[in-house]
């Protein structure tokens, strides 16, 4: 039976970590700030918003929230991206997305600072994520990282499976296990016979977005097994893109849903904001 890679005791220790960075910055007159810009009433993007606030005000940082109406235009929005680009009591700089259609989601990502990018998806960071040299680490990749590192789970030289490639989850991940020396093989819907590149894995993330779809038998024995997806059941259950109750007597380690990668992300936002402010205020 596998062992639990609890996201609940790993975020607690970064928020630990962070909050311990934050009263340091405190102490030299420093405050950390994030800004939250939500656009219209995307009820789960007002979740997510929410949870980021309470995070923010759990560890010390200022959290500014901006609600604009559905109707905003671009204009009017990339206006504000440039008023809190220019704030020096603005750290960090998230838009929510999915923006409502209307909204050019790229010319969003590119107006915001790289330098307050704490999301990690501006193209400048998002090439030095891949030069080695990055300020910021992309949110829910990092998370994985962390797990793996909490639980010593060793990369160098081992055959790292990542299901999914898109640019906030899949993409980043593979980044980041090669750059730990892992030999990293991405997955995605075009890829022929995947479970025989899974069945291979040393460590699987799973983000495909499609719930309870790696099954044990895709899943080698003793493998850990990371699950980056989120689905809500029909019974009100929250559950990942593993089948948890089928792959854990097979894994070594695994990552629960709800309880595992969830946490980590916001986790990561945090810390990520307490890089921006220490680089902004050149204590590092
Ligand atoms: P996404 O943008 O929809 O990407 C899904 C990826 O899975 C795509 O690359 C797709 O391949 C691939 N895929 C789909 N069907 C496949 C199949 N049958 N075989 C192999 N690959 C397949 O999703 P995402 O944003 O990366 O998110 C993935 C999951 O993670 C979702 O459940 C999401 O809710 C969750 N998530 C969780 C967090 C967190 O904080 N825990 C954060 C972000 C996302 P193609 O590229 O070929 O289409």
């Amino acid at each position: 039976m596998a062992n639990l890679i609890s996201g609940k005791e790993v975020s607690s220790y970064i928020n630990d970590k962070t909050a311990a960075q934050v009263s340091e910055l405190n102490e030299k007159g420093i405050s950390v700030s994030l800004a939250v810009i939500i656009v219209g009433d995307d009820p789960a993007s007002k979740v997510y918003v929410n949870n980021k606030k309470k995070a923010c005000e759990k560890l010390g940082i200022v959290s500014l929230e901006y609600a604009l109406p559905e109707n905003t235009t671009i204009e009017e929005l990339l206006a504000l991206i440039d008023e809190l680009n220019r704030r020096d009591d603005v750290n960090g700089i998230l838009c929510q997305l999915p923006l409502p259609a209307h909204l050019d989601e790229e010319a969003v990502i590119n107006a915001i600072s790289p330098q307050k990018d704490v999301d990690c998806f501006h193209p400048v960071n998002v090439g030095r994520l891949y030069t080695g040299n990055g300020i910021f680490k992309p949110c829910t990749p990092a998370g994985v990282m962390e797990m793996l590192k909490y639980y010593n789970v060793e990369i160098q030289g081992r055959n790292c499976v990542v299901i999914g490639r898109s640019n906030i989850v899949g993409k980043p991940m593979a980044a980041l296990l090669t750059a730990e020396n892992g030999t990293v093989t991405l997955c995605h819907s075009k890829t022929k016979d995947l479970a025989s590149h899974t069945k291979n894995a040393d460590i699987l993330v799973a983000a495909v977005g499609r719930p309870k779809f790696v099954s044990a038998d895709m899943v080698k024995e003793g493998a850990v097994v990371i699950d980056v997806g989120i689905h809500r059941m029909e019974n009100g259950k929250l559950c990942g893109d593993v089948d948890f109750d089928a792959a854990q007597p097979v894994a070594g380690y695994i990552s629960p849903v709800p309880g595992g990668v969830g946490p980590m992300t916001i986790a990561m936002l945090m810390d990520n904001t307490v890089t921006a402010a220490r680089i902004q205020n050149k204590v590092i």
